[in-house]
């Protein structure tokens, strides 16, 4: 099982976003989509999550044809750099929205909702406002919201993007510890060789609409596909 993408395009105007993509991306695993800005990440993550359609090509999900079903029919979880909270609801009813659109019981809504509080370590703040959070404990609020209707696939854009250097750093090893915890299949977008080489098992490196090699850190490092690859994980951001 895996994310299955085949021959997808996608065209912004004249624009190639993607060209042509075609990329497995295996169950279970930690799986970052590196490269530099404009190169289609988001574009793909977008794809795959069904916010965006491609103009040709196929997803499968875990075996299940994706491709025309709109974003609340994949079981996707999100989480993006600027997550879009609600300001005006606590942290709990927060992490509950999903649920609770679902129309899932009060008890079992309550009690998914603290144990997922607990597993983000947010269980003491509940009953705050967004505001009153961190940028860190915010996007761990964000995580658990995006886990709360156990997703089949976990997808981040730039999650830590927006955050200083050393939450950044704090939330990597959230990221990598929920993950080796709830093992759902993950996926994130960062332009930083740092973030994917230390976080992910496997990466995916996209660049000008296309995929330019998949592969481990060690792989890419020891065997880079080509001298763009070798250029990229060389560079410092
Ligand atoms: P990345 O996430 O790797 O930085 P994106 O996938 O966001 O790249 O964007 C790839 C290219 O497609 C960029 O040049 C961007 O300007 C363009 N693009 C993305 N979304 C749109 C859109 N909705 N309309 C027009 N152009 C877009
Ligand atoms: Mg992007």
């Amino acid at each position: 099982m895996s994310i299955d993408v085949r021959g997808v395009s996608k065209r912004f105007g004249d624009f190639v976003a993607l060209d042509d993509v075609s990329v497995s991306i295996p169950s279970g695993g930690l799986t970052a989509l590196l490269g530099p800005s404009g190169g289609g990440k988001s574009t793909l993550l977008r794809v795959i999550a069904g916010l965006e359609s491609a103009d040709s090509g196929s997803v499968h999900i875990e075996g299940v044809e994706a491709t025309r079903l709109p974003p609340q029919k994949r079981n996707v979880g999100f989480v993006f750099q600027h997550y879009a909270v609600f300001k005006h609801m606590t942290v709990a009813r927060n992490v509950a929205f999903g649920l609770e659109i679902r129309k899932r019981p009060r008890a079992e809504v309550a009690a998914r909702v603290q144990e997922l509080l607990e597993l983000v370590h947010l269980s003491q703040f509940g009953h705050r406002l967004p505001s009153q959070l961190s940028g860190g404990q915010r996007q761990r609020m964000a995580l658990a919201r995006a886990l709360a209707v156990e997703p089949t696939v976990l997808l981040l854009d730039e999650p830590f993007g927006a955050l200083d250097a050393k939450v950044r750093k704090e939330l990597r090893d959230w990221l990598r510890r929920l993950h080796d915890e709830v093992h759902v299949t993950t996926v994130f977008v960062t332009h930083d060789q740092e973030e994917a080489l230390e976080v992910a098992d496997e990466i995916v490196v996209v660049n000008q609409g296309r995929v330019e090699q998949v592969g481990t850190p060690d792989q890419l490092y020891d065997e880079p596909a080509n001298d763009f690859v070798m250029g990229f994980l060389g560079e410092v951001t």
